[in-house]
C-alpha cells in the first residue's frame, strides 16, 4: 500500500468517534486521531514515531509490565483483538478498552475507549469533591473566593484542562464577567480582559447555553459558521476545546462554570461533564447561600434601622425634637435606680416660661411654637455630660434629670440656663419682670434611699417651682426654699 492511500484510509478512519491509532509496521510510524491524542496527551501532529509516544505509559492488567505502542501491537494483535490495557497519567490509571485489527501486511489499527475510572482516580476526585461540597456549604462572605478558587483548580485539573474559570452575569442580564479563574502552568489568564463583556459578542453560545445550559466543543476549528464570532474569541485566546456548564439560581442563568484546553484538543467525556455539572451545581448553590445571607443582612440592617427609627420617634418630642414625657419617665426610673445602687446624689431641675399665655396671646401661637424649639435645644445643648438628659415634660414645661449631681452643682446647673436663656434674648413685652422671655426654675437633688420614687424627686421639684413662680417669677428655687 503507498503513502497515497494510506493517506487516504486515514482521512476516512480518523473521524471514527473514539481514539484511533494507525501503526504502519514497516515506516515505524504512527497516525493518531484527535480523540487518541487526547487520551494519551500528545501533540497535535500528523505522524508520530516511537519516541513520541516515550511519555505515554501503558500496562497489561495481567502481567502488569510495561507495555510500548509498538508491543501493544505486536502482541496483542496475535492474541486475539481485543483486550484491556492500563494507561497511566497524573498518578492515576485509566482503564483502556483496546480493538486491534491489521488492514494490510503492514498497517495496523487500534481503537481505545475508556472503560471506567480506576478506582484511584474516582477515590481522588470523590475526596475533591467532598472538600469541596463542605467548604461551599459552610461558605462565609470571606472566603467564598479561595473556595471557588479551590473547586476550580480541581475541576480544571480532573478535565485535563489549562483553564477553568466562573463567569457571572449582571442584574440587567445583558453583559458577563469573567469573576474566577484557574489557569495551569504556562497557560495565559484571560479574567482581566473578560469583564463587562455584552452576551450579544457571542449569539451562538448563548443560545445554546440558555436553551440546554451546555456549550461542548471538542474542536473549536470545527465550529460552523453560524459560531463565528465565538471562533474568533476562542482563538484570541488560543482554546481548541471547550466545555461550559450553566449555573441556575431559581430556574434563571446566572452565569457558568467552563474549562478551556489550550495545549491541545480534548475528547470532553460524559464523565467531564457530569463532573463539571456537580462542580456548578455546587458552586451556584453556594453563591445563593450567599446571596440568601446577605439579603438576610439586609433585611436584619432595614429592621434594626427602623427599630432604631421607631426608638428614637416614641422618645422624641415631635414639637421641639428633645426628649419626651415618656422618655423623661423612663431615663429619671433608671437613673434613680442606678444613683440608690451607687448611693450618688441626682438632680431634677423643673422649669417653665413665665407668662407664656400672654406671649401666644400677643405673638400667636405658631410664634409661641418657634419660641418653645429654641428653649428646648438651648436646654439639649446644655446637656452635654452622659446620662444628663433634658425633656420636654408638657406645654411649656422642662425637666432637666442631673444624675451624679448634688444640689449645690444643680443650682449652678439652673443659674446657668438662666443665663443662656437671657441669652436667647426673646423679646417678650407682654411678661410682668422682662422685657425678654423668662424662665422660673426649682431644683431638687438627693442622694436617693431605697424607697425613694420617681414621684419624690419630681413632687420636690415641683414645689420648688412653684416657690419659684410665688416669688414672682425668672426665679430659681431650691428645695429647701419650699421647706
Ligand atoms: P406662668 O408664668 O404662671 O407659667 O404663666 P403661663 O402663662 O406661662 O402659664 P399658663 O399655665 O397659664 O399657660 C401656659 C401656656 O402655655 C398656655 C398654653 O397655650 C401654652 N402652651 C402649652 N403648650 C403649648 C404649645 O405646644 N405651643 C404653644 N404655642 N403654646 C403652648
Ligand atoms: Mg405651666
Ligand atoms: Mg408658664
Amino acid at each position: 500500500m503507498d503513502f497515497k492511500s494510506v493517506e487516504y484510509i486515514w482521512s476516512t478512519i480518523k473521524v471514527i468517534p473514539f481514539a484511533v491509532v494507525l501503526y504502519d509496521s514497516q515506516k515505524q510510524t504512527y497516525k493518531v486521531n484527535s480523540q487518541a491524542q487526547s487520551i494519551f496527551d500528545l501533540p497535535s501532529q500528523n505522524n508520530f514515531i516511537e519516541a513520541d509516544f516515550k511519555n505515554v505509559i501503558l500496562t497489561s492488567p495481567e502481567s502488569k509490565k510495561h507495555l510500548k505502542i509498538n508491543q501493544l501491537f505486536e502482541k496483542y494483535l496475535v492474541i486475539n483483538t481485543s483486550c484491556h490495557i492500563l494507561l497511566h497519567k497524573n498518578n492515576t490509571a485509566l482503564q483502556l478498552n483496546a480493538k486491534l485489527a491489521q488492514l494490510s501486511n503492514n498497517l495496523h489499527i487500534a481503537t481505545f475507549d475508556v472503560i471506567k475510572q480506576s478506582k484511584d482516580e474516582q477515590y481522588n476526585f470523590d475526596k475533591i469533591i467532598s472538600k469541596i461540597s463542605t467548604d461551599l456549604i459552610d461558605i462565609q462572605n470571606d472566603n467564598i473566593d479561595s473556595h471557588i478558587e479551590f473547586a476550580l483548580k480541581a475541576i480544571g485539573t480532573v478535565c485535563h484542562a489549562d483553564r477553568s474559570y466562573l463567569f457571572k452575569f449582571s442584574d440587567d442580564g445583558k453583559s458577563m464577567r469573567n469573576t474566577h479563574e484557574w489557569v495551569n502552568q504556562g497557560v495565559k489568564p484571560f479574567k482581566d480582559q473578560l469583564q463587562n463583556i455584552p452576551k450579544d459578542a457571542l449569539p451562538y453560545f448563548f443560545n445554546l447555553m440558555n436553551t440546554t445550559h451546555i456549550f461542548k466543543v471538542n474542536d473549536v476549528a470545527a465550529l460552523p459558521e453560524k459560531a463565528i464570532k465565538e471562533k474568533q474569541e476562542f482563538q484570541l485566546e488560543q482554546i481548541q476545546s471547550v466545555l461550559c456548564i450553566g449555573l441556575r439560581y431559581d430556574k434563571e442563568l446566572i452565569g457558568f462554570i467552563g474549562c478551556d484546553c489550550v495545549k491541545q484538543k480534548r475528547e470532553w467525556s460524559d464523565l467531564d461533564l457530569i463532573r463539571l455539572k456537580l462542580v456548578g451545581e455546587m458552586i451556584a448553590s453556594a453563591l445563593k447561600n450567599i446571596n440568601y445571607k446577605h439579603e438576610l443582612q439586609y433585611i436584619q440592617q432595614q429592621l434594626i434601622t427602623a427599630n432604631l427609627q421607631l426608638n428614637e420617634q416614641v422618645n422624641t418630642d415631635g414639637l421641639t425634637d428633645i426628649a419626651n414625657r415618656r422618655c423623661f419617665d423612663d431615663t429619671l426610673q433608671n437613673e434613680l435606680l442606678r444613683c440608690t445602687r451607687h448611693q450618688q446624689p441626682i438632680g431634677l431641675i423643673m422649669c417653665d416660661i413665665d407668662f407664656f399665655k400672654s406671649y401666644n396671646d400677643n405673638y400667636g401661637h405658631q410664634q409661641g411654637d418657634e419660641v418653645l424649639k429654641s428653649v428646648a435645644q438651648a436646654l439639649k445643648a446644655m446637656c452635654k455630660r452622659q446620662g444628663d438628659l433634658a425633656a420636654r415634660y408638657g406645654g411649656e414645661e422642662f425637666a432637666i434629670i442631673l444624675p451624679a449631681t448634688d444640689a449645690v452643682n444643680s443650682l449652678k446647673f439652673a443659674t446657668l440656663i438662666q443665663k443662656k436663656i437671657e441669652e436667647l434674648s426673646i423679646e417678650h413685652n407682654y411678661s410682668s419682670v422682662s422685657s425678654k422671655l423668662t424662665i422660673s426654675m426649682g431644683v431638687y437633688s438627693l442622694i436617693p434611699k431605697q424607697n425613694t420614687t420617681a414621684q419624690n424627686l419630681i413632687s420636690g421639684a415641683d414645689s420648688a417651682l412653684y416657690n419659684a413662680k410665688e416669688t414672682g417669677r425668672n426665679k430659681i428655687a431650691n428645695d429647701s426654699d419650699c421647706k
